[in-house]
């Protein structure tokens, strides 16, 4: 299998580089490292069938010889990093798309499209089944993010129905694990940072709101089966044990120990107040369920953080 990975020097993106890798596929690494980084793949470009492209995707990419599939996971996706680039959000999601579906036609290869559980936005159905259509604020702050997956959805609906291209698309929830940025913005690396520096955790609005983690090795065996599967329509992927933001600060800081304390912060706009996949899709296709609690992914996702804060502590 020779494989092509958009965003595959990211975090999501690098390990799906390791287990492809690991399957023995030859893996063309496209990245061009806006939030991705060279250090998430160091180790993989020792091995002579991991190859790094560095190119933005909102560009068109040719490959010389046969593809047989194609990833596209290149995107900013932490609300900070969005935020912060929004134009490049959409134009990766959008034209990004629309070049790794031109790859894959070309190539006759099949393509796999991360998508996310922002398509749902703020959502009224809860836990969100994939046939749910969504609640987004295509104005608001989120929409760069949230409409450029939706538009990433249609398009690859599109080539399937208009040129046959062998789609699929993953609805990724929240999830963590080694390789996060400690700056990304997110809940979890700004919580094991502030956490581990001993400084407050900064909880947005009441901490009412809900999430449900995922650990990232169990998102990944399911993206490899939806990729090995011949299903073309939506599957949500994530771990369905849900929980409020105040509680996981709380159990982040009973995990780090240390002095920490919890202070509150106004809720960024559009913020969904809930957030839970409903799974049963990718149980009965794909045979999938996460293994690791969120317990155990914690514990493996502090040893990660604690070198990367001793890291920056030193730089
Ligand atoms: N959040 C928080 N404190 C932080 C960062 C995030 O309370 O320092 C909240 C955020 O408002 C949201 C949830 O945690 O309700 C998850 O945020 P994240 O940025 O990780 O991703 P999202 O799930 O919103 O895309």
């Amino acid at each position: 299998m020779r494989t092509v990975i958009t965003g595959g020097a990211g975090f999501i993106g690098s390990h799906l580089c390791e287990r492809l890798l690991a399957r023995g596929d030859v893996v063309l690494c496209v990245d061009n490292l806006i939030t991705g980084a060279l250090e998430n793949i160091e180790e993989l470009r020792k091995n002579d069938r991991f190859q790094f492209i560095r190119h933005d995707i909102s560009h068109p990419l040719e490959i010389d010889g046969p593809v047989d599939n194609v990833l596209h996971f290149a995107s900013l996706a932490s609300p900070v990093d969005y935020l912060r680039h929004p134009i490049q959000t959409l134009k990766v999601g959008s034209l990004g798309t629309h070049n790794t579906l031109g790859l894959a036609k070309v190539k006759d290869a099949r393509f796999l499209l991360a998508s996310t559980s922002e398509v749902y936005g703020d959502p009224q159905v809860h836990p969100q089944r994939e046939d749910y259509w969504g609640h987004v604020n295509c104005v608001g702050v989120r929409g760069c993010y949230d409409e450029s997956k939706r538009f990433a959805e249609a398009i690859a609906m599109a080539y399937l129905r208009t040129h046959e291209v062998n789609t699929s698309i993953v609805r990724i929830f929240n999830t963590y694990g080694p390789r996060m940025r400690l700056d990304d913005g997110r809940v979890l690396p700004n919580f094991m940072g502030q956490a581990l520096r001993g400084e407050p955790l900064t909880v947005y609005g009441d901490g009412s709101q809900t999430r449900s983690f995922c650990y990232v090795d169990d998102l990944v065996e399911g993206i490899v089966r939806l990729l090995e599967s011949g299903c073309h329509e939506p599957v949500n992927l994530g771990n369905p044990s849900e929980i409020t933001i105040l509680q996981f600060a709380e159990e982040i800081l009973a995990l780090v120990g240390g002095k920490s304390k919890v202070e509150f912060r106004p809720l960024p706009q559009d913020d969904p107040k809930v957030r839970q996949p409903e799974i049963a899709k990718a149980r009965s296709l794909l045979g999938w369920q996460p293994r690791i609690d969120r317990h155990e992914g914690l514990k493996r996702t502090l040893a990660y953080f604690q070198r990367r804060v001793a890291q920056s502590a030193r730089s």
